[in-house]
Parts: structure tokens; C-alpha cells; sequence
């Protein structure tokens, strides 16, 4: 593990993943918010693997978006991602990854952090992000990773480290 600023690592793979994704499809447009509490600082952390999941929940993001555009050309839609971060307390930093896109049903929540468990078709998704993801923040870093999903609505991923 390395001290990391945390602000740093969130914003660059925010924006990786969605010049990564633009690269692909040039139609593609969201918005990119971020609000970063200058207090998180920097924190120890393996800076690979939590890109890593960054990049999962990014590419996440960006995918429910842009099917809930699809799913309902309206004008008055905005696709947007938001990171923010926030130190909890003095020895607790939350990540939150946040998007406006088609949210999770309730069956398909209590699956998403298994390993191959996808919604996604053939070629589009291996259904390992989220389980990889979980292992990492949790076994890796000893922190926590939850959801809070609105069908319809959106989806907020909320990673917690032990700062
Ligand atoms: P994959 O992206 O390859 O499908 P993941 O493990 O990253 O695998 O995600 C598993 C499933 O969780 C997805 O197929 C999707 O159904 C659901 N999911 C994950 N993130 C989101 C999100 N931000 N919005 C809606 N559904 C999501
Ligand atoms: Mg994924």
C-alpha cells in the first residue's frame, strides 16, 4: 500500500472511463460531476487495485445511463455520473459513485456482488466488476462496499476505507 490522494485517483479514473467509453462510441455524452472533501487527503491504499474498482463502477455508471437514454429518448434527460468523496471520521473515508441511470431491481439486487452473475449480453459484461470489487475493498483495504438503488432512478455505490 502507498499513501494516495484519494481526490486525485477518483477524478483521473472518472474520467478514463468515460474518454474510454467515448473512444468506442462517439454518440455517447454524460455529464461528470464531482464534489471531493479536501479532508480526505491522502490515505494508504493500493492505488491499482482501488482504480480498478473504480473503473468497475465507472463503467457501471456509464452503461446504466446510457440504457436508461436509450431505453426513453427524452429530452429532458441528462445522463450524469458523480463522485464525491467525504472523510466520515478521523479514521473513515467514503467513496461515493453515484449515477441517474435505470437502477437495480429488487431480484436482481441481492445477486449483483456474485461472481458471473451479469445482466448484460453476451460480450458486454463478464459479471466479475462488482465480486472483484467487493474482494478488494473488503479483504484488500478492510473496508465496505454497499448500494442504495432506485429502480427507475438511478444507483449509488458507497465505498468505505479505513484511513
Ligand atoms: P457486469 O458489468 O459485467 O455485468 P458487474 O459485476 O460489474 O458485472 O455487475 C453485475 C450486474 O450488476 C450488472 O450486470 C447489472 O445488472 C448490475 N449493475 C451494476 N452496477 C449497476 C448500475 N450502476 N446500475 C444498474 N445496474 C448495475
Ligand atoms: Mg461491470
Amino acid at each position: 500500500r502507498q499513501p494516495t490522494e484519494i481526490n486525485n485517483l477518483a477524478d483521473e479514473y472518472l474520467r478514463l472511463a468515460y474518454h474510454g467509453l467515448r473512444a468506442k462510441d462517439k454518440t455517447f455524452n454524460a455529464t461528470l460531476a464531482t464534489d471531493f472533501d479536501p479532508a480526505v487527503g491522502p490515505i494508504e491504499v493500493v492505488s491499482q487495485d482501488l482504480g480498478r474498482v473504480l473503473l468497475n463502477l465507472f463503467t457501471n455508471a456509464f452503461y446504466a445511463v446510457q440504457k436508461r437514454k436509450e431505453a426513453c429518448p427524452d429530452a429532458g434527460y441528462t445522463p450524469t455520473v458523480t463522485v464525491s468523496t467525504h472523510r466520515n471520521t478521523a479514521t473513515e473515508v467514503e467513496i461515493r459513485v453515484c449515477d441517474n441511470g435505470l437502477g437495480i431491481p429488487e431480484a436482481v439486487r441481492a445477486k449483483i456482488f456474485q461472481p458471473f452473475f451479469t445482466t448484460k449480453p453476451t460480450g458486454e459484461g463478464t459479471g466479475l466488476g462488482l465480486s472483484l470489487s467487493y474482494d478488494i475493498i473488503t479483504k484488500g483495504h478492510g473496508g465496505t462496499l454497499t448500494v442504495k438503488t432506485q429502480e427507475g432512478e438511478g444507483t449509488e455505490f458507497i465505498i468505505t476505507l479505513p484511513a
